[in-house]
């Protein structure tokens, strides 16, 4: 048998999946975090196949996920659908259900969360809803596994018994249309229920016309009936059926479910009348997510980060092995491979561990309580002012774990250009795997300063801002931002283990990546900077600028040399980040020789702070967050994409911003802060100028239709 369980975004769904399936799958209070669907198998009954799909408002193909949805319903055939819905928002989830009805399968009703329906004191009659509904109504809480063996066995039941399925009747004349429809269509009708397709014909629903064709007599009787019905009730026939479902669903909602206090505001609608207050949400925004940088880099996470970095690496983990290894007679290149290379270079990264985990936790808590949504919708709130959709930001705040989700996540955007845009501009937002390169900078060059790391989060909003007016200024991108309408989920207490499964899925995979990308790296980079020909034979070198790679960076370091950091092992490093940002921190770790100055520990840091002024340490920065990601969100891009072209613009373009943006720090601060003036300075002018001009200039002309003029 095979279940599939469908409702909207957030109503519980993957919670509910995992408690009947057992399986742990990811639970966030946040729309759209299921997007691909979901197999598991019926926990004691492996005969059982359970699909979890997309959240969806509705089966009309407006978005990705609907369209996936659709397709696995209309196609598949589950033979029954658990309809999950949440209680504290009945009249909404009803208006989905009315569309699953037409769909010709059993199906059941889970009203999901009736823990927070008992607790707010309403009163919410499954008996009544089924009465109206004609389908099995159970009322459970996924998240307190209350009434799920109840879910079960109705489904099963309703699996089993395959009986006719009431539908919803709209009005008489769209039901006298539909009844027409069904008559010319309903032969195409294999497999699928025919009133479900003269419904969708009736809407003139193009992914239906396009998939069931018909000839051109059939086509205009249809149209003729659609013509009919529009002109009588004067509306389009979409919008006819939208209004008879809203219509609806509130009047089976308004029988069956009692609110305590009408008009009472929730502790939800509290909260959110300051947070999205239209003059303290921004102000509020920052000092949040100043807080989560602020703690994470620079205070808890740096005490325990600094004694892993300093103590337990440096001082005991290095020597402690290179003394052992000299104490088993162990050949002097493979001590230095492992003490200099792995330890070095994996240790280094793996330094930073904590202060991962305090971000992630931080992360993880902010979007499980809802916080995360509204950051979306307050960001949504300004940047919609220059024609940006706030749809983008939601890659954006997943992308600050890891962007190649980040970039998966932008499917959610339909208009084609937004998508474009927002997978370009999301990598600028400091993923995890940055945060030791904001780390070591902070640490090392601005003794800890508290501005640092927030800095770089926010200088990674603004690059997106102005990489988004800049863009959609240009022919490609131009027109108006997509709509954005998002549902702000109620406010919840985390679960304690929520959180910390969140927290350490994505603080594992950092790890795990340490374990093999960073160990490779590390390994490719301790070999080939301490080989080298020296005097024609190739032997191992006794200082490192005298290795191959030492060649080779110094070779492309002049690239780097306006934007202050023009030197072989930062530019070696740099190019190491593309493999893994990761590995930029690895890489600086060898080359500086992390393991050997053990004895004080700090050394490493000093001798980046000895080497580079403070100006071209935070253009160092500002570059590496900027510039083109690593492989993995590379990748990821291509296949967003789905064009070599757009991939390649994607990372020029990053890479160009990236490097305009570094030579404007660098060589702007250095001007102010020493006077020295040069060629590169006025090139910085002209650049400035030139991304102030991209940036003001005004909009393009265009059409009343939205159209460019092209002339
Ligand atoms: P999905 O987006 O539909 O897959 O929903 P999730 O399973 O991710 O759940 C969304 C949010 O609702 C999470 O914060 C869950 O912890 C919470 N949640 C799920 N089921 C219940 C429930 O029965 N009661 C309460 N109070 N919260 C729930």
């Amino acid at each position: 048998m095979k279940i599939a369980i469908a409702g909207n975004p957030n109503s519980g769904k993957t919670t509910l999946f995992n408690a009947l399936t057992g399986l742990n799958q990811f639970v966030g209070n946040w729309p759209g975090v299921t997007v691909e669907k979901k197999e598991g198998k019926l926990k004691k009954k492996k005969n059982v196949h359970i699909m979890d799909l997309p959240g969806i408002y509705s089966l009309s193909p407006y978005s990705l996920e609907e369209i996936i949805a659709r397709d696995y319903l209309v196609n598949e055939r589950p033979d029954v659908i658990i309809n999950i819905i949440d209680g504290t928002n009945l009249e909404r989830s009803l208006y989905l259900t009315t569309q699953l009805a037409e769909l010709g399968i059993p199906m059941v009703i889970a009203v999901n969360m009736m823990d927070s329906v008992d607790k707010a004191g309403d009163k919410l009659d499954t008996k009544k809803l089924s009465e109206q509904l004609g389908y099995p109504v159970v009322g459970i809480s996924a998240l307190k596994k209350r009434n799920i063996q109840q879910l079960i066995k109705e489904t099963l039941k309703a699996g089993e018994d395959k009986g006719s399925v009431p539908v919803m009747k709209f009005n008489s004349v769209a039901e006298e249309a539909i009844t027409g429809i069904k008559e010319i269509v309903g032969s195409k009708a294999d497999g699928i229920n025919d009133r479900w397709l003269a419904v969708k014909f009736f809407e003139r629903d193009e992914k239906v016309s396009d998939t069931y064709k018909l000839n051109k007599s059939e086509a205009e009787a249809v149209e003729k009936y659609i013509k009919k019905c529009e002109e009588k009730l004067d509306d389009t026939s979409e919008s006819i059926i939208a209004n008879e479902r809203y219509k609806y669903a509130a009047k089976v909602a308004s029988s069956s479910f009692v609110k305590k206090d009408k008009g009472a505001l929730t502790v939800t609608d509290k909260i959110d009348k300051v947070v999205t207050n239209r003059f303290l949400a921004l102000p509020i925004f920052v000092v949040v997510m100043f807080i989560v940088y602020f703690v994470s880099v620079t205070t808890v996470g740096a005490i325990v980060t600094d004694w892993t970095n300093e103590v337990l690496f440096a001082e005991l983990i290095a020597p402690g092995v290179e003394d052992w290894l000299v104490s088993i007679n162990t050949a002097d290149w493979l001590t230095g491979l492992i003490v200099d290379g792995i330890i070095g270079g994996v240790g280094a990264v793996l330094g930073f561990v904590p202060q991962m985990f305090v971000l992630f936790l931080f992360l993880a808590f902010l979007e499980a309580c809802g916080y995360m949504a509204r950051i979306a919708f307050i960001l949504d709130r300004l940047f919609r002012k220059f024609g940006l959709s706030g749809k983008s930001f939601i890659p954006m705040l997943i992308g600050t774990g890891c962007s190649v989700p980040g970039i998966m996540a932008s499917r959610t955007i339909e208009n084609e250009r937004d998508r474009k845009m927002t997978i370009i501009t999301s990598i600028f937002m400091p993923c995890g795997a940055k945060l030791p390169i904001i780390a070591l900078i902070a640490g090392a060059l601005f003794n800890e300063a508290w501005w640092v790391a927030p800095s770089a989060y926010f200088m990674g909003i603004a690059a997106v801002i102005i990489s988004g007016i800049i863009l959609k200024k240009t022919k490609p991108f131009a027109g108006d931002p997509s709509p954005f309408v998002m549902e702000l989920p109620a406010y919840r207490w985390p679960t304690v283990g929520n959180v910390l499964k969140s927290m350490w899925e994505r603080g594992w995979s950092f790890i795990k990546k340490a374990g093999t990308v960073v160990l490779l790296s590390s390994i490719f980079i301790w070999f080939t900077s301490s080989f080298g020909i020296i005097e024609g034979k190739f032997t191992m070198v006794e200082d490192l600028s005298d290795g191959f790679l030492s060649k080779i960076g110094t070779a492309l370091a002049w690239i780097f040399k306006p934007l202050g950091f023009g030197e072989w092992r930062l530019t070696v490093a740099t190019i190491m980040g593309l493999v893994a940002k990761e590995n930029v921190v690895s890489t600086i770790g060898i080359l500086y020789g992390f393991a050997e100055v053990s004895e004080s520990g700090e050394e490493i840091w000093e001798l980046l702070a000895a080497s580079y002024t403070q100006i071209a340490a935070y253009s160092y920065l500002a570059f590496n967050l900027l510039c083109a990601p690593c492989f993995a969100a590379i990748g990821a891009t291509k296949r967003e994409m789905n064009s070599g072209k757009w991939t390649w613009f994607a990372v020029g373009y990053q890479t160009v911003f990236a490097y305009a943006v570094a030579l404007i720090i660098y060589q702007i601060g250095t001007l102010i802060s020493t006077g020295a003036f040069g060629l590169w300075t006025v090139i910085a002018f002209i650049v400035l100028g030139l991304m102030l001009y991209l940036l003001f200039r005004p909009q393009p002309k265009r059409s009343l239709t939205g159209e460019r003029i092209t002339a």
